[in-house]
């Protein structure tokens, strides 16, 4: 019996009596200026082949490799953010394989002594569903090593190599088999992404290659093993089923997807009776299925040795020196804590260090001038805690969704605009006055992105005249003016049809171009209704 679907995406899809374990690897390329062991241009992104290159990182016979400091900072950093301890000693090691890619027929990798090791990573889900609320995840490792070069196949059959890759510092991440649910994988993943972009030491895209994350996955019967210490281990002489490295995932979608497939595709085979060998699996994403690759070898058959061109290095000197900064998950729980943002626009907001950064300057002024609000005086706490919740909502919607909105339709970015977090602040400001109503605030708001200045939206407001119309004074003429106009719907109002004078203030809406207050309209119109 199937117990959820594929297309809830919540939750492993799991028959009964089965159980999944779940680890992930995560490579990561370092944005450091230089390759990992020579001074060739870090550029993995660049368009023409084999342009940044040298003897050592297409592997010619005696070049000597030279670490890369800033890379072994990095890596060191990566560590502490991920609650690693780091290593006293560390050491490279050569990893024996023969692949096109690898020209040296060796990749300079960590073994036995890798820069970080046993971290936790903690994972939490407020607003999606989990099948639990908190998941802590432990990091086996996370070690440097070398990117390979890259194969390109043309249409003739022939493989070309592009060394330009080779070489560019790389961090693998080894977590401990420790998923329940294939969503916990991929926020893992989504949220290792934020985690290097706020260390500024890797762009982490996925698509384009610079983040890479592999599944391992497999399925066992229920009661038959046991976690202890991120190793699986067998209960009662019971024999494990192999696990299934799942590799190509170029999207954190597609890191949902293929553990999904991987656990329907294991349970069916158990179901069966069928058993399958320790193996690479690669996710195709057209057929949203995945292929075999290859039956994968063991470790001993690296024959990993250490690298003798590279002494021995300490990693702990580094990291004493070495001191993080907020990560996004604190910030994330800052932001929703201090400033009373929903978990959704919190999470929105800390997702880049640009809208973190405006969107905090934004609520310090809002803050300010809440506190400087002359009707505080004399107020409790509490009234003071809802208006500043008020104010954290309003400004969260006006950030999360107006602006952003208004950003991607024009394709501008947070980072190269001209607006500031004050002139914002004020727009919120005038919003939460009710000085101006929502629609004028947007034709605002899109007015100081589209001039490409820093522009007052007061000074907007007054020029054009957007100020809600409060003053009666002011709407009596338009209020005479509606009622004239529609003696249909005032007769039914008078005759009892009370909901009618939405309709009637709509019409004073539409008159005053929006500019009306609501309230004040309604106010009037029903005193003049019932003279
Ligand atoms: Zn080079």
């Amino acid at each position: 019996m199937i117990l959820f679907s594929r297309e809830t995406n919540k939750n492993i899809l799991m028959k009964e009596n089965y159980t999944t374990i779940i680890g992930m690897e995560v490579h990561v390329e370092l944005k450091t200026e230089s390759k990992m062991f020579c001074s060739c241009k870090n550029d993995p992104d660049a368009l023409t082949p084999n342009t940044n290159i040298c003897e050592v990182c297409t592997g010619q016979p005696g070049a000597l490799p030279v670490p890369n400091k800033k890379a072994i900072e990095w890596a060191v950093l990566i560590g502490k953010a991920l609650q690693c301890n780091i290593r006293e000693l560390s050491k490279f090691d050569r990893k024996h394989y023969f692949y096109p890619d690898l020209g040296k027929a060796y990749q300079i990798s960590q073994y036995d002594e890798p820069i970080a090791e046993n971290g936790t990573f903690t994972l939490t889900f407020p607003t999606e569903e989990n099948i639990r609320d908190i998941a802590h995840i432990g990091i086996e490792r996370a070690h440097l090593e070398e990117d390979t070069a890259k194969l390109l196949h043309d249409t003739e059959g022939s493989t070309l190599v592009d060394f330009n890759r080779s070489s560019i510092p790389l961090v693998e991440i080894v977590t401990k088999p420790d998923f329940k649910t294939a969503l916990e994988a991929k926020t893992f993943c989504q949220e290792l992404q934020l985690l290097l972009r706020a260390l500024e030491v890797s762009d982490a895209d996925m698509e384009k290659g610079h983040m890479r994350c592999e599944a391992n996955v497999s399925v066992q019967k229920e009661g038959t093993f046991e976690i202890v210490d991120g190793k699986v281990l067998p209960l009662g002489g019971a024999i494990l089923n192999h696990k299934v490295e799942v590799k190509n995932i170029n999207s954190f979608r597609a890191v949902e997807r293929a553990i999904l497939y991987e656990v329907e595709r294991q349970s069916e085979m158990l179901e069966k009776g069928e058993t399958w060998a320790q193996q690479t699996r690669g996710w195709d994403e057209n057929t949203q299925t995945t292929v075999l690759q290859r039956i994968k070898e063991t470790a001993a058959d690296y024959r990993y040795f250490p690298e003798p061109d590279i002494p021995p290095f300490h990693p702990i000197k580094l990291a004493k020196k070495q001191s993080l900064p907020e990560l996004p998950i604190a910030k994330r729980e800052r932001f929703h804590e201090e400033y009373g943002f929903s978990y959704a626009d919190a999470k929105f907001l800390t997702s880049s260090t640009y809208w973190a950064n405006f969107a905090e300057a934004v609520m310090s002024e809002l803050t300010d001038w809440l506190s400087n609000f002359p009707e505080i005086h004399g107020d409790t706490d509490e009234i003071r805690e809802e208006r500043q919740q008020k104010m954290a909502r309003l400004a969260g919607g006006y950030l999360t969704s107006k602006l952003a909105g208004f950003l991607t339709e024009r394709k501008k970015d947070i980072q190269t605009l001209k607006l500031s977090p004050e002139n914002f602040a004020e727009l919120i400001a005038l919003v939460y006055t009710e000085r101006i109503n929502s629609t004028n605030a947007q034709k605002i708001l899109i007015e100081m992105l589209d001039s490409g200045t820093d522009m007052d939206p007061t000074h907007i407001m007054e020029e054009k005249g957007y100020g809600q119309i409060s003053d009666e004074s002011k709407m009596i003429d338009v209020i005479d003016e509606v009622i004239k106009n529609y003696p249909k719907q005032v007769g039914d109002f008078r005759a009892g049809k009370d909901p009618i004078i939405q309709f009637l203030v709509g019409m004073v809406m539409k008159a005053t171009e929006g500019s009306a207050d609501p309230k004040v309209a309604e106010k009037l119109l029903r005193e003049k209704l019932s003279e």
